[in-house]
């Protein structure tokens, strides 16, 4: 197969790696093997001798390759550690070189994201998570994505290990939606931090970072804030991620962590409505699938709708989907749509209380208007309160969908009971 990409000259970065005809999300750009494997050991740098042992390793032809990566700018006395650590990437257990991959030049919104394959670890894919035209430079991110700084401390760092001043569409933008970009940053970065219970990234140190301190201060600049002593509830574990996929997209930083939060707000979303128990709302129901469908239109739009992580997405929905209490959920949910269709300017039914009658094993519905759902909610009223055997009107949502004669009668029925009505009734 023809190669999608050629290696010309980039106007002012040197070389450059540039499609060869259009790209589509999640098409698999480069496949490369990793080299010059150096495993990691906690707490010690990597010595020089290391180095050069690794470098001593590979075949003729690719010393020669390695040889003709850039150097960057640290200070290190020998070429050969100047390029290993301007061009090295970070596994889990070892640091590694990728020859082809290491072309490619920066952007803090890359069209481009690495993507080690599952099956085998030693080997790297480099995938499109935009659609890339003919022509059009193919750049990743060198801080890796999601990267949650300000434009001056982006720029801080490549220029210190890297030798650059990033050009990138998002630092060179006008002041007014650079200031909108930085703040966007940040908060995705607190929020990131957040759920993981820390507290935001700490840059304070980025002035003192020149080639000198570099990699004496490596390890201390945006490392993470205090660890929390306040755990992350579930309505924040679900609105953090939410917020998070929003600013993501808000920023143009497609990746693969896109459909990932948006799945996650769906599973908080879930979680929240298994911890109430025996109460479905139906707005949360449309909510979750809602954001699962999120989770499919972003992984379609990073990954194309073909991709693994489209399929484990689909595949989540459908699980969800199949889940019983929620296929009931969702015929309530289309009589409450129903009822709104239909021109009525009354408040809509906002929740629907499920209860299970043992006999008969028959599930009955409740559907309690907003402002006494949220009074239940806050503990100001009980099920008693609302006398809802006596009183509320018990639909039957369970068994197949209703013809179009039998909704309206339930509509009717509805409406006759009073529920739905405008607020301010008080107490039935
Ligand atoms: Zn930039």
């Amino acid at each position: 197969m023809a190669l999608l990409y050629e290696i010309r000259k980039s106007p002012g970065k040197g070389k450059g790696v540039f499609a060869t005809e259009d790209i589509e999300p999640g098409t698999v750009i480069m496949e490369e093997s990793r080299l010059m494997h150096v495993q990691k050991i906690p707490y010690r740098a990597l010595t020089e001798a290391e180095i050069h042992q690794a470098f001593d390793n590979l075949s003729t032809p690719d010393k020669a390759r390695f040889l003709a990566l850039h150097e960057g700018s640290r200070s290190y006395p020998s070429k050969i550690m100047r390029i290993y650590m301007n061009n090295t990437f970070r596994g889990a257990s070892e640091n590694f070189i990728l020859l082809e991959i290491s072309l490619l030049n920066h952007s803090c919104t890359s069209n481009a994201e690495r993507d080690p394959q599952m099956e085998d670890e030693s080997t790297e894919n480099l995938l499109a998570v935009k659609k890339i035209a003919k022509g059009e430079e193919i750049l990743h991110s060198y801080h890796g994505s999601p990267f949650s700084a300000t434009t001056k401390v982006r720029k801080k760092l490549l220029q210190t290990y890297y030798g650059f001043d990033c050009d990138c569409a998002t630092c060179n933008a006008d002041a007014g939606p650079r200031a909108t970009s930085d703040m966007r940053r940040i908060l995705l970065g607190a929020l990131l931090r957040r759920i993981e219970c820390f507290g935001p990234s700490d840059y304070s140190l980025i002035d003192f970072l020149d080639s000198e301190t570099a990699d004496m201060l490596q390890s201390y600049i945006g490392s993470s804030g205090p660890k929390l002593e306040v755990e992350t509830t579930v309505p924040e574990y679900t609105a953090f991620h939410l917020m998070a996929g929003r600013l993501l997209e808000a920023e143009r930083c497609l990746c693969s962590n896109l459909p990932r939060y948006y799945a996650r707000v769906g599973l908080g979303l879930l979680r929240q409505m298994q911890e109430m128990d025996d109460v479905i709302i139906v707005d949360s129901y449309a909510m979750l699938r809602y954001w699962l469908g999120e989770a499919v239109r972003s992984s379609a739009l990073v990954r194309g709708s073909k991709s693994m992580c489209s399929k484990d997405v689909l595949i989540l929905w459908q699980e969800v989907e199949a889940m019983p209490e929620l296929k009931n959920a969702s015929q309530a949910l289309h009589l409450n749509r129903t009822g709104r269709s239909r021109g009525s300017d009354e408040e809509p039914t906002f929740a629907v209380l499920n209860e299970r009658r043992k006999a008969g094993g028959e599930e009955y519905y409740h559907m309690l208007e907003k402002e006494h759902y949220l009074q239940l909610v806050r503990g100001e009223l009980t099920r008693a309160d609302l006398a809802l055997e006596a009183d509320m009107h018990a639909l039957n949502v369970q068994g197949d969908e209703g013809t179009e004669k039998e909704e309206a009668e339930l509509v009717g029925k509805v409406k006759g009971s009073g529920i739905g009505k405008k607020k301010g009734k008080g107490k039935r």
